[in-house]
């Protein structure tokens, strides 16, 4: 055990936390463009924040929580995502006596107590954002047009959004009733979760991956037919919005999202694989009734979260090279005690100039040097022996013509600076 990682957790080593790196830094680029500030949260919560927020009846809840009893006895639970810890930080810290829409992002890493499998970890990353405080079908195009900005960014094909609006408490129970009527008569073409889910939760039959159930699917009263004039409304203005700044979109009236706090829109962004299923690199919708739900007023609430791994398998699909910068610039190879000292000062004035220099440290001889400075892809090598030093100067091979030159160790880093340029 000493030697090996829980099941479902990850090392990122070196040559992968570069990408990570870069992915993080173009969300919080984006972000910055769209006056989205960053909340740090806990990565545990007190239990019923999940329970309240994540809705009883989903698998989240029901299966997959990694819950833990404190040395106080307290309830506590590892973030299973990140809204409902936004949310509660949004009433504790009274973020809504600010001027709204409040607008937020996180990222991080996220627990689940999975059935280890292919692509699933119990600790995931997340990058998410989310709205309080605006109810217009403006901000969910934002919200949308954010989400797909970043994977354009970044160079992916192949994307869709898909769209739905799942309805709000005043045409829900209408459609509901509706669903359980319909799938009453198909019980037994349906799979045993599902069965489960009818009498509790009709909703979520639509998007069970089974094909029996995706079947009897195709004729169940869809949530746009049940959608009352607010929920039509606000849905149409989404689109319009959407078309208005060239966001292709597919209305899938089966995405109702895992979670029951959904109102009104909902969406993910799905890639087309090559030879298997679409995947979704996100997803999100409108979860109005939260706020309240936490004791807050009414206040509505959009987000979305980006699962980080998927992302990140998904650009090594595509074959993208992110643009990440792996070698140094100069190798610095002194022969001898004297040398090595001259060189680590050299090495710290050209770090202290910006430029990314390595050196040996382990006191390798002429031949090793060379090998290390071509394997790390250095443009320039320094080479410092007794004589040079005596001399007081160095000599700077360009790695890419094998040309060599002197140069006074008083104007090194400045020759360096020119080249470099
Ligand atoms: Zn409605
Ligand atoms: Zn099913």
């Amino acid at each position: 055990m000493l030697t090996t990682r829980p099941t479902g957790t990850n090392d990122f080593l070196p040559g992968e936390s570069e990408k990570w790196q870069y992915i993080e830094q173009l969300c919080r680029q984006v972000c910055a463009e769209y006056g989205y500030k960053e909340i740090r949260l806990p990565i545990f919560e007190h239990t019923e924040v999940y329970l309240r927020s994540v809705g009883e009846t989903s698998d989240i809840v029901e299966k997959e929580m990694y819950s833990f009893e404190d040395k106080g006895f307290r309830h506590m639970t590892l973030r299973p995502e990140g809204t409902a810890g936004t949310v509660r930080a949004f009433l504790e810290n009274k973020l809504y006596a600010d001027p709204q829409p409040t607008k937020l992002y996180y990222m991080g890493p996220m627990f689940r107590y999975d059935k280890p499998q292919a692509g699933r970890y119990r600790q995931f990353n997340q990058f998410g954002i989310e709205v309080f405080g605006a109810d217009h079908a403006g901000i969910d195009a934002e919200v949308i047009t954010l989400a797909v900005e970043i994977f354009r960014r970044l160079g992916l094909t192949g994307l869709s959004v898909k769209i739905n609006t799942v309805g709000c408490a005043d045409c829900r129970p209408k459609h509901m009733e509706e669903l359980k009527t319909y799938f009453r008569q198909y019980e037994d073409k349906l799979c045993d979760t599902c069965r489960d889910r009818l009498e509790r939760n009709p909703l979520r039959i639509l998007d069970c991956k089974e094909d029996g159930c995706k079947e009897v699917c195709k004729g169940a009263p869809t949530t746009i037919e049940a959608a009352c004039d607010n929920c039509s409304t606000h849905f149409n203005k989404l689109l319009e919005y959407l078309d208005a700044v060239g966001i292709s979109y597919e209305i899938d009236t089966n995405l109702v999202r895992g979670l029951d706090y959904y109102v009104r829109t909902a969406f993910e962004v799905v890639i087309n694989s090559v030879g298997s299923a679409q995947n979704a690199l996100c997803g999100g919708g409108r979860y109005n009734g939260m706020v309240e739900q936490f004791g807050g007023d009414d206040m509505p609430g959009i987000g979305y979260a980006m699962g980080m791994e998927r992302l990140l398998l998904t650009l090594k699909e595509q074959g993208i090279e992110l643009p990440v910068s792996k070698h140094p610039e100069v190798y610095i190879a002194p022969l001898g005690e004297a040398a090595q000292k001259e060189a680590f000062v050299l090495t710290q004035a050209l770090r202290g100039k910006g430029i990314y220099t390595e050196k040996d440290y382990l006191g390798k001889s002429l031949k090793a040097q060379m090998k290390a400075a071509d394997r790390f892809q250095v443009a320039y090598t320094v080479i410092i022996g007794d004589s040079e030093l005596e001399k007081g100067i160095a000599v700077v091979r360009e790695m890419a013509t094998g040309e060599q030159h002197e140069v006074a160790l008083s104007q090194l880093v400045e020759d360096l600076e020119g080249r470099l340029k």
